[in-house]
This record gives structure tokens, C-alpha cells and sequence, in this order.
């Protein structure tokens, strides 16, 4: 297996307190979590960020932004941010692509 520890966790080899999963994509709490409820969901594939996002692979991110929009609801969350750094000056830490989802408090903009 890779040695990407969002792979890893997309395979289950660690685990993780999931809030979704399909054959696309899982949707799991952020270890380290930055809001009430803070949310990543990643591929199942490995992307390294939105930067190799092409039009080959766009219809997982799509799928990916439906998922979102389904769990949020289920969550019952009204008001939500979606947040994906791309690279190390914007703080990207683990080199899959993920979507953060944060809810449950107050947010500034622009954000740091
Ligand atoms: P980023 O810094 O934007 O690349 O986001 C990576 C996120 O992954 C951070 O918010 C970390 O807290 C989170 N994270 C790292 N390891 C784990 C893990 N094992 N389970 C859940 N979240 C994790
Ligand atoms: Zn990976």
C-alpha cells in the first residue's frame, strides 16, 4: 500500500470514527478538530490536491461536493465552510486531496 496516510485510512488499514462512506469516497471526524464539528472527506483514489484535480478524475470531486451537501443535511448543519489547502503556505499538512467540512461556530473571513 502507499505509504499516504489518507490512503491507509481510505483502505481501513487505520482507522478512523467515520461519518460516510461509498466506494468513491469516505467522510471521517478530523483528528485534530478546528470547529464543533469539523469534518474531512477524501477520495478513496489517491489525488494529492485540488491541483491535480483534471477532467479525467472531476467527476469524484463532484461526487464528492454531493456527499457534502447529503451528510451536512443529515447533520442537520444550516451554515457550513468547505476549506481545501492546496500546498505547504496554505496549510496543507497530508498530501491527499480532502475537503474540510467545519460547522458550529462563528467564522472570520478572510480566514488566516
Ligand atoms: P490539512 O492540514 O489541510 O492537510 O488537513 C489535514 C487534516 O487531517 C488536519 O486537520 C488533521 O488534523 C487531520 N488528520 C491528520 N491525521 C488524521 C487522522 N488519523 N484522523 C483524522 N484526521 C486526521
Ligand atoms: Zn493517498
Amino acid at each position: 500500500m502507499s505509504d499516504c496516510l489518507f490512503c491507509k485510512i481510505a483502505a481501513g488499514a487505520i482507522p478512523s470514527n467515520k461519518v460516510f462512506e461509498d466506494e468513491t469516497c469516505l467522510a471521517f471526524y478530523d483528528i485534530d478538530p478546528q470547529a464543533p464539528t469539523h469534518f474531512l472527506v477524501i477520495p478513496k483514489e489517491h489525488i494529492g490536491s485540488v491541483a491535480e484535480v483534471t477532467e479525467d478524475n472531476a467527476a469524484v470531486v463532484a461526487h464528492i461536493f454531493t456527499v457534502i451537501a447529503q451528510q451536512c443535511k443529515k447533520l442537520g448543519l444550516q451554515s457550513y465552510r468547505v476549506v481545501s489547502n492546496i500546498g505547504e503556505q496554505a496549510g496543507q499538512s497530508v498530501p491527499h486531496l480532502h475537503f474540510h467540512v467545519l460547522s458550529g461556530r462563528d467564522m472570520t473571513w478572510p480566514p488566516g
